[in-house]
């Protein structure tokens, strides 16, 4: 509500340089002047914001800050400084490597470096906890372009990190799990992938069929530690019938974890002083033993250990080992049901054709075929029925491989060729079907000429069969292995869109309440000072009638202040809780004519307009659905504005509206100063202003008011304007039909 009448408030907040939100002197005179305000509003923000001066000493820091790096109030953060706070924390970059303290955000800005925001992770030194924080650093520049001071941000990323990092964990692990049935090899390369990122210690554990387990792959980051690992379990072999342990987890198939180990289950644990001071030795802080099971068995085990890194394996690292094992089981299943079943396959076909061979011999010059009566069995005739000739060898071969097998022998004479190889199928009496082999090497006689076949038939039905079979299995484990890639990938992609959808929901409720403390913040604020301002205002106001001319001149200038002051406080009061009101006071949207709301606002700047000569030429406005009360606000702050902000000619002013389907777009054209393009969306934001106040007064709330009112109404506002010709501001409504009758 910039009414022209009322005396300037704040003093001005200078037009910061172009492309730079804040200067150091604007961030100066805040904190100078209105400290408790930036205190009371940064204090809702769940960001941790700090700003940092050139010799890296903190000129503020908000609650959030503290508690992110771990200190009590922001006033400790302030008192200790911000580098003896960091000595606390291992700084790491996202891929898990130490940074010097000299590329944090901040101190880059302030040594005058441009720098991107980066994911850093914050362990703590002492208790091991880690955070992933989005860091991020803008500079305040001085009017000479020099970098004062810098603004840093820190918001917590850890659940979107450790979410995303579990995400491709598993991808990674899904991968070498489903592709492979190199079962130890891969196993390892599993459990690479664990160590560090998720503990510092990994071991699988297989069971044996007949055999105790059997350890596949010990990694630690620490080869000293495996060395000791060795040696206790050498010097202290486990008890099988333990009731904790890999052997238990391997009898019962339920998981084990144990988060916080303390001395005292050392203790109990040990077998001697010796043994106890080997476990002590080894520092574990959590363990956890997880499963392999697959099809109700279990194949082994997967354990997770963390010692030095002081890192706490809980619930929700369970939860993913378990689904990391669950893959892994699957994994060791396939692997284990191929080289079954290759083994089996390879024993039966040895079986079954050493029983199942016939030899032949085909004199070539003489035309006959001699055979041994175990090839009369292969072609299922009685012994003895074949006779001699091509033509009974071939009379119960099937039709479609006779020409075939013929060629081949035609083949191998014509061409003289050493081998003769071929398969072909026979049809049994009973109809059935079986393949056999023939086998064959060619003599010739001493002119060279061909002159014997001779080898023998093997009947290999069931060794395709078998080989059928494989590659079913084959395929199958291929498929398996895919719908597996396809199931994890999908899983990934439902969890990070359910990430998502949380994070955007989170966001959404946080700039909500924000919004929603704002606003109460400026009611309060406003409501509560309103009082105790209006006893002072007319306390001063009388001291000023009472005593103006009586005291010295300096006195008259300093009542003149103070009178000064205190109605600009007023204003600035009132004009805030305007602004608060527009979204808890609002009424409901109800078709209102908008030449009402015109009406009023004139009315309530009649005198304004009066003493500027002002002409104000209203054209037909249509029915709009709104709250009539806050559009005659809107449209008297920007009709008050083409007043005041008028130039050397009495204002000209002219209110329009035109309308396109159920959207009408108001006008308000004025021949005042002008705004230069690069302010057309600067001016709609709270407190800011162009002019100081001698030149213009206000408190630069008024545009955004209406722009909160604008937006409550489900529209849009902006201005045109040509620099010393006028301007032109524009709100889009939405129509209403005219009520009947
Ligand atoms: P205030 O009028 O209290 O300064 P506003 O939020 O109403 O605050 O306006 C913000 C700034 O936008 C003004 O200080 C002025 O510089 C500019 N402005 C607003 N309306 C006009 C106008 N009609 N012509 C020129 N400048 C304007």
């Amino acid at each position: 509500m910039s009414t022209a009448a009322l005396p300037p408030s704040l003093p001005p907040l200078p037009a910061a340089g172009a492309g730079e939100g804040l200067s150091a002197e604007l961030l100066a005179r805040l904190f100078e002047q209105a400290r408790p305000l930036v205190d009371a509003l940064f204090a809702q923000v769940n960001e941790g914001v700090t700003v940092q001066a050139q010799d890296l000493s903190l000129c503020f820091a908000n609650p959030a800050a503290a508690r992110i790096l771990g200190v009590s109030s922001s006033e400790e953060l302030l008192r200790v400084g911000g580098a003896r706070v960091f000595e606390r924390y291992e700084v790491l970059d996202s891929t898990g490597q130490p940074i010097d303290l000299g590329q944090l955000p901040g101190r880059q800005v302030v040594c005058g470096k441009s720098t991107p925001d980066r994911v850093l992770r914050f362990r703590d030194r002492h208790t091991g906890e880690e955070h992933w924080y989005r860091v991020s650093a803008a500079p305040v520049r001085d009017a000479q372009g020099r970098v004062v001071y810098a603004v840093n941000v820190f918001r917590d990323v850890t659940e979107v990190m450790r979410t995303q990092e579990r995400l491709s964990l598993l991808a990674e692990a899904g991968e070498l799990l489903s592709t492979s049935l190199e079962l130890e090899n891969t196993l390892a390369a599993t459990a690479r992938l664990l160590v560090p990122r998720l503990a510092d210690w990994c071991a699988v554990h297989l069971a044996g069929d007949t055999t105790p387990s059997r350890q596949v792959a010990s990694i630690h980051m620490d080869p000293a530690k495996v060395e000791l690992a060795r040696r206790l379990a050498d010097l202290y072999p486990t008890d099988p019938g333990a009731r904790s342990g890999i052997d238990h987890v391997m009898r019962t198939g339920q998981p084990e974890l144990t988060s916080d180990i303390t001395d005292a289950m050392l203790v109990a644990a040990a077998r001697d002083e010796e043994h106890l001071r080997l476990l002590r030795e080894l520092g574990l802080r959590s363990i956890m033993v997880v499963p392999l099971n697959a099809r109700g068995r279990t194949l082994g085990t997967l354990t997770l250990a963390t010692a030095e890194s002081l890192r706490r394996l809980g619930q929700e690292e369970l939860r993913l080992v378990e689904e990391l094992a669950r893959r892994a089981a699957l994994a060791v299943d396939n692997a284990r049901l191929y080289t079954e079943a290759r083994r089996a396959q390879a024993r039966q076909a040895v079986a079954l054709e050493a029983g199942r061979m016939g030899a032949w011999e085909w004199d070539i010059q003489a035309q006959r075929v001699n055979w041994a009566p175990e090839l009369e069995r292969i072609h299922g005739i009685p012994e003895g029925s074949f006779g001699g000739s091509f033509e009974d060898y071939q009379s119960d071969m099937h039709p479609e491989d006779r020409e075939r097998v013929l060629t081949s022998i035609q083949r191998v004479v014509a061409e003289l060729q050493p081998e003769h190889h071929v398969q072909y199928r026979i049809i049994l009496p009973d109809g059935r079907v079986r393949w056999v082999e023939a086998h064959g090497r060619l003599t010739l006689d001493e002119q060279g000429r061909p002159s014997r076949l001779t080898g023998v038939c093997t009947d290999i039905t069931e060794r395709l069969a078998l080989e059928e079979d494989a590659r079913r299995l084959v395929r199958e484990q291929a498929a398996r292995a895919e719908a597996e890639r396809a199931r994890q990938h999908t899983a990934g992609l439902l969890a990070s869109l359910e990430k998502a959808q949380a994070e955007l929901a989170q966001r959404a409720q946080e700039l909500s309440r924000s919004n929603a403390d704002l606003e109460q913040f400026a009611y309060v604020a406003s409501h509560d000072l309103q009082e105790p301002l209006r006893m002072v205002a007319s306390y001063v106001q009388l001291l000023s009638r009472r005593y103006k001319g009586k005291l010295d001149a300096d006195a008259d200038e300093f009542i003149r202040y103070a009178v000064d002051g205190a109605t600009r406080m007023q204003a600035l009061i009132n004009d805030l809780l305007a602004f608060s009101r527009v979204g808890t006071r609002g009424k409901e949207l109800v078709p209102v004519p908008l030449e009402r709301s015109m009406e009023r606002a004139l009315s309530h700047l009649h005198l304004a307009l009066r003493e500027s000569g002002a002409e104000v030429k209203v054209e037909p406005l249509p029915w709009v659905k709104g709250d009539e009360t806050q559009l005659a606000q809107l449209l008297q702050n920007l009709v008050g504005n083409a007043v005041k902000f008028r130039g050397e000619r009495p204002p000209h002013i002219r209110v329009s509206a035109t309308s396109e389907g159920d959207t009408v777009t108001v006008a308000v054209e004025d021949n005042g100063i002008g705004i230069e393009p690069q302010y057309y969306e600067r001016i709609f934001a709270i407190f800011q202003r162009l002019h100081g106040k001698e030149e213009y007064p206000g408190t630069g709330i008024g545009l955004s008011i209406c722009k909160k009112i604008v937006e409550r109404h489900g529209g849009r506002i902006w201005v045109e304007s040509t620099p010393g010709q006028g301007s032109t501001f524009r709100f889009t409504l939405g129509t209403a039909a005219v009520p009947q009758g």
